[in-house]
């Protein structure tokens, strides 16, 4: 046996852990959510491995987490048997901080701390506090695991610094983690089985393995008999169920209560999105989300279906209400936020390929029969019907945010805007979906139009959508280039946004009508016989003043031409057709600064 030997934490774990404590004091009770989320992790990665290796499930077939409380002691148990860690394991993900984005949140957080409690609970609640919040209700943590790979070890802390031993009494976990927590006097209520209760349901009811409580209740029975009362107590684990000494005689007819200990089972460990949806309630649905995501806020739209026909898959998908604040940063190399399931088992969500970059707000799973269980996850990454999965996956989000009501939607827009400009631009096979999502600011409606209504109140003889582009409403409907078309009752769309122009340079056409941006040269204005006279009239007459404007300007412009645009303005500068406009400039400007 070796002696325990002894760790400093990192100093990033330090930090992490003050901050915990700090701000979460009102909040404590997330501990146990992050521990049983842990315990489903490990029990994901064995379940994983088994696939390729059953061998690796021999030394604990079961896979469960398992809580008791020992209210005398005052220690909460917390058992799992998944994965389970080796000695290093220990010294290295409960010692330091692996996770590369953690220095970053920490100055954030610290930055935060010094505004409002309620920002700072909000962000420690999307990125998960993790194992340390276990300090928050105890003063002492006690780790057993024993790892395939490795004998059992302790590992144990007061939150200052860490040991790590060799477990004197050999294996006795089989597999898997037993955390004890050494509560502190003021957490004492987390021994009790209702607190307990409470809690799982509260965050850990979707967990997909089994969470098992060490409870007591009353049974009734007749003749009392320890055999048939351990029978009445129908116990799901026969080893475990211990009977207590009968409370009382009750009746003369012998019935006798009994107080009967047995694990209880406290979550539905049926993955919801394999129930119909018609089955399935709303206040369930946003439950599921709440715990997937962590998020506070019910989402903003959902999907919930099963695809059909060159892959069978199911799949659920949510739309924050909220798009996290640094996703545009991270735009391009952390993607998408789906979890990968086959046949109900977790596998993955670090693929990455399963929605575009502008969709990787989307949070949701996906759960397929089709893709096979026992290759590795680069074979699987390579499967060829991921690729169609991908596919189907956006269609139904497109399909989902389409949905979305009117009165949802000017939300929706607010958040997401860039992200479907971004699409138009990156995907084209779904521009034409995507042009059905776009609002753009217009001279006739005080708000936003889809380009949908625009084509509604097209002119009779219109065959274009006009748009303008510029910083802001109020410059735009100023332009020279909008004046005549707008009183002569056209529509025109006013984009104020950097990425629009660029968005709908890409779009070619919506609905059969091609788009017309009006700060470019000369166009086709729908004009009755009289006024193209007029017009050939004004361009003759005008001749020698084009070619004198033309030699002067000569260095600045490409040419000197009449328009039959503007209507109080004497010129415009306008561009060629496929030259840059001075709002395109702008923002190239802009960039380069
Ligand atoms: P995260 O779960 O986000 O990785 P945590 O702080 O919750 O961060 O846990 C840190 C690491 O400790 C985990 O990544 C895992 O490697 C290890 N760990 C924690 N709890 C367990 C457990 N019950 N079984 C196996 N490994 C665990
Ligand atoms: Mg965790």
């Amino acid at each position: 046996r070796d002696r325990a030997q002894n760790f400093t934490f990192q100093t990033e774990v330090n930090r992490m852990m003050k901050l915990i404590i700090n701000s979460l004091y009102r909040n404590k009770e997330i501990f146990l959510r992050e521990l049983i989320s842990n315990g489903s992790d490990a029990l994901d990665k064995i379940r994983l491995l088994s696939l390729t290796d059953r061998d690796v499930l021999e030394s604990n077939p079961d896979l469960s987490i398992r809580i008791k409380a020992e209210p005398e002691r005052r220690l909460l148990h917390i058992i799992d048997s998944g994965l389970g860690m080796t000695r290093a394991d220990l010294v290295n993900n409960l010692g330091t901080i692996a996770k590369s984005g953690t220095a970053d949140f920490l100055s954030k957080m610290q930055d935060t701390e010094k505004s409002s409690g309620q920002d700072m609970n909000d962000m420690i609640g999307q990125f998960g506090v993790g194992f340390y919040s276990a300090f928050l209700v105890a003063d002492k943590v006690t780790v057993v695991s024993k790892h395939n790979d490795d004998k059992q070890h302790i590992w144990e802390s007061d939150a200052n610094s860490f040991s790590v031993a060799e477990d004197p009494r050999g294996n006795t976990l089989g597999r898997g983690t037993h955390i004890t927590l050494h509560l502190k006097e003021e957490a004492a209520d987390y021994l009790q089985a209702d607190t307990i209760r409470a809690l799982v349901k509260k965050y850990s009811q979707f967990i997909n393995f089994p969470i098992h409580l060490w409870a007591s209740r009353v049974v009734t029975v007749e003749e009392p008999d320890d055999d048939e009362a351990a029978d009445a107590a129908d116990a799901d684990d026969d080893d475990d169920a211990q009977v207590e000494d009968a409370k009382e005689e009750k009746t003369e007819k012998k019935k006798t209560e009994k107080t009967v200990w047995d694990w209880e089972l406290m979550n539905d460990n049926k993955p919801i999105w394999t129930r119909k949806p018609s089955e399935v309630t709303d206040d369930e649905y946003t439950q599921f989300y709440k715990s997937l995501t962590k998020d506070d806020s019910p989402p903003l739209a959902k999907a919930h279906f099963v695809a059909e026909g060159e892959v069978t898959f199911r799949a659920l998908l949510f739309v924050p209400r909220v798009q996290p604040a640094d996703s545009f940063n991270r735009y391009g190399t952390k993607t998408d936020h789906i979890k990968l399931y086959v046949r109900r088992v977790f596998i993955t969500d670090e693929f990455n390929d399963l929605m575009p970059n502008y969709l990787a707000f989307i949070q949701g799973i996906v759960d397929s029969d089709d893709l096979p269980l026992n290759v590795s996850r680069e074979t699987l990454q390579q499967h060829k019907l991921i690729k169609i999965i991908k596919k189907k996956l956006v269609r139904k989000a497109l399909d989902m945010l389409k949905k979305i009501p009117d009165d949802e939607y000017e939300h929706f827009w607010k958040e997401y805007s860039t992200n479907i400009k971004l699409g138009v631009m990156e995907d084209p096979s779904n521009r034409s979906r995507l042009a059905k999502l776009l609002r753009f600011h217009s001279s006739k409606v005080e708000g936003m139009t889809f380009l949908q209504d625009y084509v509604a109140r097209m002119k009779p003889n219109q065959n274009h959508i006009y748009y303008i582009a510029g910083s802001s409403r109020a410059e735009v409907e100023r332009s020279p280039f909008a004046e005549r078309l707008v009183r002569r009752g056209y529509e025109v769309l006013y984009l104020t946004e950097a990425v629009d122009e660029y968005c709908l340079s890409s779009l070619p056409e919506y609905d059969g009508k091609k788009f017309q941006n009006i700060a470019k040269e000369i166009f086709d204005l729908e004009e009755s016989a009289g006024e193209k006279e007029r017009a050939a009239a004004e361009r003759a007459e005008m001749e020698p003043l084009c070619a004198w404007l033309g030699r002067v300007l000569g260095a600045w412009v490409t040419r000197a031409a009449v328009s039959r645009r503007l209507q109080r303005s004497p010129a415009a500068l306008a561009a060629t057709a496929f030259g840059w406009t001075g709002n395109m400039e702008r923002l190239a400007l802009a960039n380069a600064h």
